[in-house]
């Protein structure tokens, strides 16, 4: 095992809590935290994250209950773009009191009584960090031909627009329909024919 010794920035001093079995303390603790990343999403270098939990001594060691918080940059999946969120998420976690009893889930005191929740708060970050961040649910994206960010320009590149997706579709049924052997019954004049340009919101329901 290489010796890990990067001071840690979220850090109790639990000698006390250590002393007294049952015995259970409330921490906030707030520092800049490197390496909170996926590959979606960050915590910026100068956005402090927040741990806020109720540290209590049990028989195992000590156990950690509470919120860990944070503003993050996400980039959305479809055009890049970036836009910042809070983030919380809960945590509890069982720190052991010492590392070779925590060698599977990695979480202990150090030896000399100081609880260090760094790796604790930056594993429940990124865990809390969405797979696909969208700048919003209908980003149209970039343009695959230019680059355009869609929903800023209109590159006038074909894009296909939902409507004319739509339009093409439509017109492809009713070939269907009177290619068929005749049997099939006439396309439904009413409601299917009525033009829905005005209607982005309200999609054709076929
Ligand atoms: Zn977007
Ligand atoms: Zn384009």
């Amino acid at each position: 095992m290489s010796n890990k010794t990067v001071a840690p920035s979220l850090v109790v001093h639990v000698r006390e809590l250590l002393k007294h079995p049952g015995a259970h303390r409330h921490v906030v603790l707030r520092a800049m935290l490197p390496g909170v990343t996926s590959p979606v999403a960050r915590v910026p270098a100068d956005v402090p994250v927040l741990v806020e939990a109720e540290v209590e001594s049990v028989v195992e060691g000590l156990l950690v209950r509470g919120e860990v918080s944070t503003t993050a940059t996400l980039s959305c999946v479809r055009c890049l773009t970036e836009r910042q969120q809070e983030v919380q998420v809960e945590v509890q976690e069982l720190f052991a009191l010492n590392s070779r009893e925590a060698e599977e889930d990695g979480y202990a005191v150090l030896p000399d009584d100081r609880l260090p929740l760094d790796t604790m708060a930056r594993d429940a970050l990124v865990l809390a960090f969405p797979f696909s961040p969208l700048c919003r649910p209908d980003c149209a994206g970039l343009c695959p031909v230019c680059g355009a960010n869609r929903n800023e320009v209109d590159c006038g590149h074909d894009g296909g627009v939902a409507d004319e997706r739509w339009a093409a579709l439509a017109g492809l049924r009713e070939r269907l329909d009177r290619d068929g052997d005749g049997s099939g019954p006439p396309a439904p004049e009413a409601g299917r024919q009525a033009p829905t340009e005005e209607e982005d919101d309200a999609r054709p329901e076929a």
